[in-house]
């Protein structure tokens, strides 16, 4: 197998109306967290028919084909790609829209499915490389830690790899384009609840009450000197709160209230930090007003961290297929998160970005009107081929 050099791999480009349809009919079935069971079936169904080795069922829905080289054994890739929709009701009036209301994907996972599966296709026609290459398909990226369900199942037991790639679609980035980095590419995802608890009274009478409104006013302003004034300004932290709920009516003082959010860092030590201050402040402040508080904090995902090594790996493959000028090897590290995170505390790897073009008409993640740029899909499929032949080809 040659691999071009700057343009998208030959095979990518004769069977891109073949990839196309298949990422069109992932988009018309979206399937959420662990409930992806046509989609698994679609991945199974596909993989097979290219002669390979494949293994359903982990974490529920995920999918997992293994390929070896012709040229013997060799060191073992993983590369990996979600597999979950949104619970979003799409608004694109495109021919191959969503026909499950209220399902949506709005996150581009149908392309990370459909360039994975190109990439299968085009290497086990010639897989001209030492070693084998597992590619990993995960459910439930969104909320429900699919990637931390397979790891949990035994993952790289069953199916051992030494390094893991992961990539996402950036609308806002140019098609033909891709960053990495080695360090933090995104953030942990920790979330928390704060129940304040008072003395309900009339409304008119106060005094005879502990008023839990007035409590969490000062707790939420509270929260916000953690970033502020506790952590390092040289380091990042954000904390969210999202929700509140108390009381039911004009003149009752509720006996509770709640502040629910979120807490995003990048490292364990300031995570740590803004746990312990977030509970201490809140207690600290509501009793400051006579009431008390019950604190429920927990960290969903870690911070999807890159290791320097692979990730030299990963932009030797981009700059091959997209060009030096079109690789930027120091995009900002995202506040959002990502449940590829659990894999790469397991093993080294890297997680890279792929253009997906301009965010016109609301071409946002996790907007109802997104979607994937079928322009994107050779050039992932290529970067998988190329990254394969960085690190298993005989060179
Ligand atoms: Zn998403
Ligand atoms: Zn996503």
């Amino acid at each position: 197998m040659t691999v071009s050099n700057c343009s998208p791999h030959p095979r990518a480009t004769e069977l891109a109306d073949e990839f196309k349809s298949w990422r069109h009919h992932l988009h018309t079935h979206p399937e959420t967290a662990f409930e992806e069971k046509l989609t698994s079936a679609f991945l199974a169904e596909k993989l097979a028919s290219f002669g390979l080795e494949v293994s359903t069922g982990m974490a529920k829905t995920g999918v997992i084909a293994t390929l070896k080289g012709n040229k013997g054994n060799g060191k073992r890739i993983g590369l990996r790609a979600d597999m979950d929709a949104l619970d979003i009701h799409e608004l694109t009036n495109l021919p191959y829209a969503s026909k499950h209301p209220g399902k949506m994907h709005a996150c581009g996972h149908d392309g990370h499915m459909t360039m994975l599966l190109g990439a299968a296709k085009i290497l086990s026609e010639a897989p001209d490389f030492a070693g084998t290459v597992e590619f990993i398909f995960q459910p439930a990226e969104e909320n429900e830690g699919g990637g931390r369900e397979m790891v949990n199942e035994g993952l790289f037991e069953s199916h051992p790899v030494d390094a893991i790639f992961g990539m996402h679609n950036w609308p806002g980035r140019d098609v033909g384009t891709m960053a990495m980095k080695a360090g933090p590419m995104m953030a942990s995802y920790d979330i928390f609840e704060i129940n304040i608890d008072g003395k309900g009274c009339h409304a008119a009478m106060p005094h005879l009450g502990r008023d839990p409104i007035t409590a969490t006013g000062q707790v939420l302003l509270a929260l916000q000197t953690i970033a502020a004034r506790n952590v390092n300004p040289l380091e990042s932290a954000v904390i969210s709160p999202t929700q509140i709920f108390g009381g039911d009516t004009w003149n009752v003082i509720p006996d509770t209230a709640t502040i629910r959010g979120t807490v995003r860092t990048f490292s364990p030590a300031v995570q740590d930090l803004v746990e312990e201050r977030l509970k201490a402040v809140a207690k600290s402040t509501a009793e400051a007003f006579g009431c008390s508080a019950r604190v429920m904090y927990q960290r969903r995902y870690p911070a999807t961290i890159n290791s320097e090594a692979e990730t030299a790996i990963a932009r030797a493959a981009a700059i091959r297929v997209v060009g030096t000028d079109k690789v930027d090897p120091n995009p900002e590290s995202s506040m959002a998160s990502e449940d590829f995170a659990f894999m790469l505390n397991e093993k080294p790897g890297s997680y890279v970005l792929l253009g997906n073009g301009p965010t016109d008409g609301n071409c946002l993640l996790h907007n109802a009107a997104y979607d994937f740029n079928d322009e994107a899909i050779p050039y992932g499929v290529t970067y998988w081929i190329t990254l394969v032949d960085e690190y298993l080809g005989a060179r």
